[in-house]
């Protein structure tokens, strides 16, 4: 037998593994009866780290004691607080601090992006999405057709993958876009495609698009602190993410954009406008006129909320502390483990969605289940009773995701084991 199908081996993985200790930073639900879940669910939410509540009770604590005061005069500001959130972004993202902003939440952003990049002229007025588009992308880029008095069933494009398959080929997404180039206005696709875990070559889409005049923004919400990413270098022109699913900072946490420097310099961009976004020098002059900000900070409308703020600096500190390269690297062997062990115990029983290149996906393997519909969701429906945190998306896809920063070879092994005896029964 292949030693590594003994769980020794895994937990040998376990025990050489520099990163191991960062599990507990982080707080592992419970299961009724005290035992901890295996919690492989960190594509949709977060685990939240311990120190989390310490950064929320210190702003607790600045506003009961120095009230308004807290703006200026608190450990940490809260007029600049977001400026301690721009570094630790622009490393995720390999971007320059002044090409992100932590701000708002992932579809309030998208319509800040689009409101400025979406400029259509002429016959150049389509929008290039993906067929399987999370829905809240979808509606955004819909509606902004709808608000510039477009057809959508005549200006939303979308592409699909080839027939019967999860998976696009970067070369049919080219040809797509050269193909239509001449009425693409702008793109938003994916980094990482939520239901099938395809992590696109965003350079060379990027590439692509610029080559021919179409403006390119992605959807990060499913790649940022989960692949590397190298936003400036690939020269894109927007993007966006959550807060709350690989970065964990928690439930409806603070998310963020992306704004290339050559736009973010171009200060007559067309926006909607906020003081915040204003030039900090005259901002509490409240003059008449708005004078944007340069850079990614130029799109801010508000005074962010610094409760929403904190996890997500507690978080950062993490993803510092343990180097994006470091975690990229657990990761690849992390969920390859997966992947050996599914095809050499469950083989024709599940049929992974996600492609088998390691530069074509994250932490994430989608899977789906050779059974009727019914019974591949009740198999999902014990792995929950039992303690195994992944999750159902419709229509028969279960998404599984062993992230580098708290989950071990073991939970990846204990997963495959209880899968294992759900579809053939116990060895
Ligand atoms: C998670 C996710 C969202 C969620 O949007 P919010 O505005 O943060 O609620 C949007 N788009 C994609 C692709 C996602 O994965």
């Amino acid at each position: 037998m292949n030693p590594s199908l003994d769980r020794t081996y895994a937990q040998q993985q376990d025990e050489e593994d520099v990163l191991a200790p960062l599990r507990d930073r982080f707080h592992l639900p419970a299961r009724k009866g005290g035992t901890r879940s295996i919690y492989l669910c960190g594509h949709s939410l977060g685990l939240q780290p311990k120190s989390a509540a310490s950064a929320i009770n210190e702003e607790l604590a600045a506003w009961a004691e120095l009230a308004v005061d807290g703006h200026f005069d608190s450990k940490r500001p809260w007029v600049s607080y977001h400026e301690q959130l721009t570094p630790g972004l622009a490393r995720l993202t390999g971007a320059r601090p002044s090409e992100v902003i932590a701000m708002n939440s992932l579809t309030v952003n998208l319509h800040l992006m689009l409101a400025s990049f979406y400029r259509p002229e002429g016959e150049r007025n389509k929008i290039l999405i993906e067929k399987r588009a999370f829905s809240s992308d979808r509606y955004a880029v819909h509606s902004h057709l709808e608000q510039r008095g477009f057809d959508p069933a005549m200006t939303l494009m979308e592409i699909e993958p080839r027939f019967g398959e999860y998976i696009f080929a970067t070369e049919d997404i080219c040809e797509s876009i050269e193909r239509h180039a001449r009425e693409i206005a702008a793109i938003v696709l994916p980094g990482v495609q939520y239901l099938s875990g395809q992590c696109f070559d965003m350079a060379k889409i990027a590439a692509c698009a610029r080559k021919h005049g179409c403006v390119i923004g992605y959807d990060l919400a499913h790649a940022i602190g989960n692949v590397p990413l190298r936003l400036h270098d690939w020269d894109i022109d927007f993007a966006v993410w959550c807060g709350y699913k690989y970065l964990n900072a928690g439930p409806g946490a603070i998310g963020g954009c992306f704004v290339h420097e050559r736009h973010g310099i171009a200060l007559d961009m067309p926006r909607f406008a906020g003081w915040w976004g204003h030039d900090k020098t005259s901002r509490f002059a409240m003059p008449e006129q708005f004078v944007p900000l340069r850079g990614a900070e130029g799109w801010q409308l508000s005074n962010p909320s610094i409760f929403a703020a904190a996890p997500l600096l507690a978080s950062l500190e993490i993803f510092d502390q343990a180097g994006m390269e470091a975690l990229r690297a657990k990761s690849i062997r992390l969920t390859g483990y997966l992947e050996l062990l599914l095809q050499a115990s469950l083989g024709d029983h599940v049929a992974i969605l996600t492609p088998n290149l390691i530069e074509a996906r994250g932490c994430q393997l989608s899977i789906r289940i050779a059974r009727a519909p019914d019974e591949a969701r009740a198999i999902h429906q014990q792995l929950t009773h039992q303690g195994f945190i992944c999750d159902w998306r419709e229509p028969d896809v279960v998404r599984v995701a062993p992230t580098p920063l708290y989950n071990s070879f073991r939970d990846v092994w204990d997963f495959v084991a209880a899968l294992h005896s759900l579809c053939i029964g116990s060895p």
